[in-house]
């Protein structure tokens, strides 16, 4: 059977390309070596955000239980029916998937897919059976795994990765985290707010390493707050997996020693998961290179999301998804390479983020205005008992346009897409300011960081 399209790879890089194309009429196959959805809806986004709903529930109520005026006699939790809510959401979202494919008419092929050819694909199958099947465009979206740290490979129980740390069969008493990223402090705050002892040690200089400084700064505070040890600015310098625990001995400001726990959770980053068969040209970390229509340099092989390189995010990869689709298969289709996008944290507080830092801005030399203005001074906050955080807003001191726009609070990661769109669209602060903002809302945070970097905040 010869295909328009064949996608290798069923996560939201590549079932998105294949549900675009099948829409334009186009006939479609999806290889999937594991399960569709991919890391986003199996073992990464979606997953962890249902661990996180538990983590902060149980917080609220065993820190804050009082304050809200809540009693009760004995609070606990079933730790395998935290992690089971979590694995139910996972598949209900995968069988969400696999509804589409069979409603657009989307072959979903089971096995692992190899390009062999330019326009051909062998996938093998689970029991080791071969097919072969030719398509006219082929796009690799393979995802990526994990990382380990060399003197320290995973072993699945003691030294773990993400995809463990989500079905851990026992909750440790304590944790090491290396790795400040989005993913290695969300799990920290899953696992603290359960009660398991949990460090987090970073070789950069501050928590959320890619965030704005002030914003890692204040994701150190609250952390620190709630319990969990930060350990920004500490390098690793000698590993020991003991089988039963593990040793990991740092070197920074706060603590020059060896550090003990059960579990060693290694958060330093991803690598590629190239498909077999004929190997498209890599860039020098080893992700595949791509041009400006997302091709390969296997003529008719195209290639998006986490495969490609960072950012690594299902939203990039799904904009890239519908961007190599288009460019293919709609006439005078003017093709978009990722510009803008939003970052999201879902630890708590959350931490979100769009267009430049304060830093870069410094080492850009670009003039700008800060507006900043603490959730505190926000009514819903209050009103929420949530009244941690700030929104840092980035404004050209010439034409007034928005450059960056940095979150740290609960709803962070929701308040974000409103700036997003103001990048995208290039609105000045006039343009935001002059925009009503409902009231009681946490968004009111952006129309007064906005008034603030004008200079005439009304309630700060
Ligand atoms: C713990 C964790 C939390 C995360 N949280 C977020 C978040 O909150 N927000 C966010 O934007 N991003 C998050 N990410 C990142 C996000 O999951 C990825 O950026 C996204 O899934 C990339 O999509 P993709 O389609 O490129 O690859 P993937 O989602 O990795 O999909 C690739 C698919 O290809 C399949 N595959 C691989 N090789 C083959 C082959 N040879 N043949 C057939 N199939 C193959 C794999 O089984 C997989 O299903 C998180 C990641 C992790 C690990």
């Amino acid at each position: 059977m010869a295909y328009d399209l064949i996608v290798i790879g069923g996560g939201p890089g590549g079932y998105v390309a294949a549900i675009r194309a099948a829409q334009l009429g186009k006939k479609v196959a999806c290889v999937e070596a594991d399960r569709a959805g991919g890391t986003c809806l199996n073992w990464g986004c979606i997953p962890t955000k249902a661990l996180l709903k538990n983590a902060e529930l149980y917080h609220t109520l065993s820190h804050r239980a009082k304050e809200f005026g809540f009693s009760f006699d004995n609070l606990s939790y079933d730790w395998s029916s935290v992690v089971g809510r979590s694995r139910k959401v996972s598949d209900r979202l995968a069988g969400g998937i696999e509804f589409l494919f069979k409603k657009n008419g989307i072959d979903y092929v089971r096995g692992l897919g190899a390009v062999t050819a330019p326009g051909k694909v062998e996938v093998t199958a689970a029991d080791g059976t071969k097919t072969q099947a030719e398509a006219k465009h082929i796009i690799i979206a393979t995802g990526a795994k994990s990382r380990q740290l060399p003197p320290l490979p995973f072993n699945g129980t003691s030294v773990i990765s993400s995809k463990e740390a989500m079905v851990l069969e026992k909750q440790p008493e304590s944790m090491i985290i290396i790795g400040a990223g989005a993913i290695g402090v969300e799990f920290a705050y899953i696992y603290n707010a359960f009660g398991t002892k949990v460090t987090v040690v970073e070789m950069a200089p501050t928590m959320v390493p890619v965030e704005d400084t002030e914003i890692g700064e204040a994701l150190e505070k609250s952390f620190t707050k709630q319990g969990i040890r930060c350990l920004a600015n500490h390098k690793v310098t000698a590993t020991a997996d003991k089988g039963t625990h593990v040793e990991i001995t740092v070197e920074g400001a706060k603590e020059n020693g060896t550090l003990k726990a059960d579990v060693c959770l290694v958060a330093i980053g991803v690598q590629p998961v190239l498909p077999g068969g004929e190997q498209p040209a890599l860039t020098d970390r080893g992700f595949i290179q791509v041009g400006d229509r997302y091709e390969t340099s296997i003529s008719g092989v195209y290639a998006i999301g986490d495969v490609t390189g960072p950012p690594l995010l299902a939203h990039t990869a799904s904009f890239e998804a519908i961007q190599c689709v288009e460019g293919l298969f709609v006439e005078g289709h003017k093709v978009r390479k990722v510009g803008n996008f939003p970052g999201c944290t879902y630890c708590h507080p959350q931490v979100a983020s769009v267009g430049k830092t304060e830093r870069a801005l410094k080492e850009e030399g670009i003039e700008y205005t800060v507006g900043k203005i603490p959730f505190m001074a926000i009514g819903k906050a209050i009103a929420a008992g949530e009244p941690d955080g700030f929104a840092k807003l980035l404004y050209g001191k010439k034409h007034g346009e928005l450059l960056g726009a940095h979150i740290i609070g609960d709803n962070a990661t929701e308040l974000i897409a409103e700036m997003g769109l103001a990048l995208d669209q290039e609105l000045t602060a006039e343009e935001i300011h002059s925009t009503i903002h409902a009231h009681p809302t946490m968004s009111e945070v952006i129309h007064e960081a906005t008034l603030a970097a004008e200079g005439h905040a009304i309630h700060f």
